[in-house]
């Protein structure tokens, strides 16, 4: 559910520029494994780098955690906030600020990199029954990326009963109610379950987009299933989705920077990513210590970074 980012999904500086106007870009998700767990890569793709700020979408499970649990080792990151949203099952953060957190549906996990932080996620022992989940990465501005790390947990949600649907908001504002999880940049997240057709009031000067998690959504007449995600451009004021699904709908302001992306970290330079890697692999204390019995996941070498 934590990366790591290759070349399978988007070489480290490319990506599509933000959409001005209403479009509908379907993306299939990249079948992968994190951590014994089946993935769906939403984002990053190719052609489409971000959303906003949202610059990684991973969909996990559904998956048995007594036949496959969820096992990934200490690994860092840097630039980039981490947002969990379980649906079913739950997991445990443990971090290098010393937190330990079970995460269950309706919860937020949301820990911010910054200049670096390490963390290892897995299934408890004594979980049963299914796990699903999402995690998604939003990439930091200049103004916070080299600052301190940190964590927050938030047990509850505001909700939004939109008609033939309920939203609950991860992050920003959506129909009035607002999330307390921080946001580095102006930007929406939501889980929306729809059970019909329902209008969704839009902030116009943000790009959005759809993970369609379960069943089948109408966008704009185009159908969009499970296992996709819709682009939707900028410039929007609402979006009229019709169908019986489970999605969550992202936006944000265009995010202005060029990033670099590779592995578990977003930067602006090779060199920047590459001094992280090196740092992790050294264990030189940057990242500092993950509490727990997993083992560290070492950084690979760079695609871009000739054989020695
Ligand atoms: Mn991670």
């Amino acid at each position: 559910m934590s990366g790591p980012v290759n070349a399978a999904d988007a070489a480290p500086d490319t990506g599509a520029p933000c959409v001005d106007g209403a479009v509908v870009e379907v993306l299939e998700a990249r079948a992968t494994q994190v951590g014994g767990v089946p993935v769906r890569r939403l984002l990053p793709k190719r052609t489409r780098r971000m959303v906003g700020a949202w610059c990684f979408v991973d969909d996990f499970g559904p998956a048995d955690p007594r036949r496959a649990p969820m096992r990934i080792g200490p690994h860092p990151h840097i630039g980039l906030h981490t947002v969990t949203w379980v649906l079913e099952g739950e997991v445990v953060h443990r971090d290098s600020l010393g937190r330990e957190q079970p995460i269950r549906p309706g919860q937020l996990n949301l820990m911010t990199a910054g200049r670096g932080v390490a963390h290892a996620e897995e299934t408890p022992e004594r979980s049963a029954g299914t796990l699903r989940g999402l995690q998604l990465w939003v990439a930091q501005p200049e103004a916070t990326r080299h600052g301190t790390p940190a964590f927050e947990h938030h047990p509850r949600l505001p909700g939004v009963d939109l008609g033939d649907a309920e939203a609950t908001v991860l992050l920003g504002s959506l129909a009035g109610a607002a999330s307390p999880a921080r946001a580095d940049t102006p930007l929406v997240a939501a889980d929306v379950r729809l059970r019909g057709a329902v209008t969704v009031p839009l902030d116009p000067t943000f790009e959005h987009g759809v993970a369609v998690v379960e069943g089948e959504v109408r966008l704009d007449g185009e159908r969009v299933g499970a296992g996709a995600f819709a682009y939707l451009g900028r410039g929007r004021d609402s979006a009229t989705l019709d169908g019986r699904a489970v999605l969550l709908l992202l936006g944000g302001l265009p995010f202005g920077e060029t990033i670099t992306m590779w592995w578990n970290f977003v930067g602006r330079s090779h060199e920047e990513l590459e001094d992280a890697a090196d740092a992790w692999n050294r264990d030189d204390g940057r990242f500092g210590r993950v509490a727990g019995g997993l083992a560290r996941l070492d950084a690979p070498r760079p695609g871009w970074r000739p054989l020695a």
